[in-house]
């Protein structure tokens, strides 16, 4: 099976696979990331495919039995292209996606369908408390990630503060500092970075996972706004599970059915 990873849950899921016995993986990254966590038991392939043709030959060529999408919610592009090359294909696509996160009461979210339509919010963003001070600019804690800086390269009047695994590359915003860090954090270190800089908000994706969630129950300790950028929706027509259980049955239950068409047209009977 094809495993396209970048996520812990796509981890978990390599794992349990190994666990269980009788799957051939192959962990697929895109290879953003300079030293990526992989699963240590299973094949592992970088670089993109080259589209859904690309991938569409791969799945072919490989002999691929399923692919399993556990890329990460806003990874939209090798979604769509997973749910192409599956459709044109007939290899069966399972999409993995861990639930979103929910708002709590106390919390202080504003949502945005996507992360363009955020730059002119944030541009007009005044900080509730220091809106009428001398420096009404607002401090934007940024964890959006480093590829989507470049979206408020042109914004001058905030001060950014952009939390990256790898340091960024091309266009920036002209007032911005970057802290090179990975999860997991915790709401003592999270609650501690967000006063160190006074922050007057918090710009994120809607990931979910317990890994980045704790800036979220800092932000409401300390009664921060928060800009959640809404996830895409995943490709139509395909199995959707939020957790590894579902995942590892549905591939449990693919392989006893290949299993069993291949003893029947054998005439051969297995255990
Ligand atoms: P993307 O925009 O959907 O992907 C861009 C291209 O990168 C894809 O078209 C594909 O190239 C290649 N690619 C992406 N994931 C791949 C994989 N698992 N294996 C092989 N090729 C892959 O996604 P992205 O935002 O660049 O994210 C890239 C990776 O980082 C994903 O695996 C994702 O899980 C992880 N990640 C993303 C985010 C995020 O916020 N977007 C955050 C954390 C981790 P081809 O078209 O050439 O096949």
């Amino acid at each position: 099976m094809l495993l396209l990873g970048g996520t812990g849950e796509a981890r978990r899921l390599a794992l349990a696979l190994t666990e269980a016995g009788g799957f051939d993986v192959v962990y697929s990254l895109a290879g953003r990331v300079r030293e990526p966590r992989v699963p240590p038991s299973c094949r592992v392939r970088i670089g993109g495919f080259g589209g859904p043709a690309g991938l569409a030959e791969q799945l072919r060529s490989e002999r691929i039995d399923a692919v399993v999408d556990a890329t990460h919610p806003f990874a939209a592009r090798m979604s769509a292209s997973a749910a192409t090359a599956a459709a044109a294909t007939g290899v069966p696509l399972l999409v993995l996606r861990r639930p979103g996160w929910t708002a709590q009461p106390g919390d202080d979210w504003r949502r945005v369908p996507s992360l363009p339509t955020l730059t002119d919010l944030i541009d007009r963003f005044v900080p509730p408390r220091r809106g009428t001070a001398a420096d009404p600019c607002p401090r934007v804690f940024l964890t959006t990630g480093r590829s989507d800086l470049a979206l408020f390269a042109g914004l001058h009047r905030p001060w950014f503060l952009a939390r990256c695994v790898e340091a960024p590359t091309g266009a920036l915003p002209p007032r911005l500092e970057v802290i090179l860090d990975r999860g997991p954090f915790d709401v003592a270190g999270e609650t501690a970075l967000l006063r160190r800089y006074a922050i007057d908000v918090l710009v994120t994706k809607d990931s979910g996972g317990a890994m980045t969630a704790a800036k979220l129950t800092a932000a409401r300790a300390l009664g921060l706004p928060v800009i959640m950028v809404d996830r895409p929706p995943p490709p139509a027509g395909f199995p959707v599970v939020s957790d590894i259980a579902p995942a590892t049955h549905w591939l449990t239950a693919l392989a006893t059915c290949r299993n069993a068409a291949a003893g029947a047209s054998s005439g051969a009977v297995t255990a």
